[in-house]
């Protein structure tokens, strides 16, 4: 008979043992398989120690990291095909890897023997790390790397060099994080040392750049027209409403169209009737009163002729001259029958008016 299983142990001491700004903190805490802090040390004291260390590796500023060819070769296929092809000097192969800076390639071989790295150390060299981590086929790195870029260290003055590098090194989701940035961001990028740069070397890349910004800007613009247009056809269907609430029910902000207003009641509470009751007080008492005759009344048969168009029972409404308006259609030209109609279809569609309570069947003109 075995010892029975020891119970497993709660989420704080995975916490406690779990790996501070490790790719590996948040896999190795998955199934309580977690790598304790002794195994990283001894990984990071293998580094450090360079105990019985086979490799030489050769930097920008031709200093060297020492360290172990069976780590390397596990950790990368890149080291492991260079090492077979690498000369030996004395008992050590010698790598070059340059191109990055010294403290970056540090930084990339100790990721390699314990997955693990200081905050500091990949703030300041996270891009290095993401080119090397690609060049050498670490995908767990290059994650990592893609993941604090997109998380904390994408800014506005380095994310032209971050689109650049994330283009080159195959990091599509990373690069589409950058360009976003870049066209919400434009006018400050654009005028950053790294953008002076790309124009240099990549005017391509530049060119594209500025054309999508251009293009974001106007689909922006679109945008924004489209709302404000829809914004009026609201307002327009809301004073349709109120016109015939008015007529109909009679308003207690406005009084029926032909009624003087009561005294001290409340006012009503059809909001659109406040955008109408000057309107129709003008209307009532405006001694031209004829289209054309003055700005106010001009708006006040627009409105009154547009109601009766979309209006369903001409018969029994109480708007005023609904039914005048209707005959007058008859007469109408084909251009202004085609002037009035989009004008209705735009109305209900910017109300979106399924089951709206006064204008049901004007929905069928509408979509005519
Ligand atoms: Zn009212
Ligand atoms: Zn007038
Ligand atoms: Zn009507």
């Amino acid at each position: 008979m075995g010892a029975p299983k020891a119970p497993p142990l709660p989420e704080s001491v995975n916490a406690r043992y779990g790996l501070k700004n490790s790719g590996v903190d948040r896999t190795s805490r998955r199934g309580y398989n977690y790598v304790s802090t002794a195994a990283k040390d001894m990984w990071e004291r293998l580094f450090d120690e360079s105990y019985r260390a086979d490799v030489s590796i050769i930097t920008s500023d031709c200093s060297s990291i020492p360290a172990h060819a069976s780590i390397l070769g596990m950790a990368s296929p890149v080291f492991k095909s260079m090492l077979k092809k690498s000369r030996k000097r004395g008992r050590r192969h010698t790598i070059s890897v340059r191109g990055v800076p010294h403290q970056a390639v540090r930084v990339f071989i100790r990721f390699l023997y314990s997955s693990c790295y200081e905050q500091e150390e990949m703030n300041e060299n996270v891009l290095p790390l993401l080119v090397l981590s690609h060049v050498f086929m670490v995908p767990s790195l290059k994650r990592e790397c893609e993941q604090q870029l997109e998380n904390q260290l994408l800014n506005d003055d380095n994310v032209v060099d971050v689109f650049q590098i994330s283009l080159l090194c195959d990091a599509p989701r990373l690069s589409i994080f950058c360009h976003r940035l870049i066209l919400k961001n434009f006018t400050t990028i654009s005028a950053t040392e790294g953008w002076r740069v790309m124009k240099k070397s990549h005017p391509m890349l530049e060119k594209e750049l500025v054309e999508s910004a251009i293009e974001a800007d106007s689909r922006k613009r679109e945008r924004l027209r489209k709302m404000e247009e829809r914004k009026i056809y609201h307002q327009l269907y809301e004073a349709m409403e109120a016109l015939v609430h008015i007529c109909r029910d009679g308003c207690r902000t406005i009084g029926p169209h032909d009624k003087v207003l009561k005294g001290n009641e409340a006012p009503c509470d059809f909001s659109a009737c406040k955008g109408l009751e000057l309107l129709v007080r003008h209307f009532a008492g405006c001694k031209l009163r004829v289209p054309g005759g003055c700005v106010h009344c001009k708006r006040m048969w627009q409105l009154l002729e547009l109601h009766s168009r979309l209006c369903s029972e001409p018969n029994e409404c109480k708007v005023p001259l609904c039914r005048n308006f209707k005959e007058k259609i008859q007469q109408q030209t084909k251009k202004d029958e085609m002037k009035w109609k989009i004008l209705v279809k735009k109305i209900l569609r910017a109300k979106n008016i399924a089951g709206a309570p006064f204008f049901s069947s004007a929905l069928a003109i509408g979509a005519s």
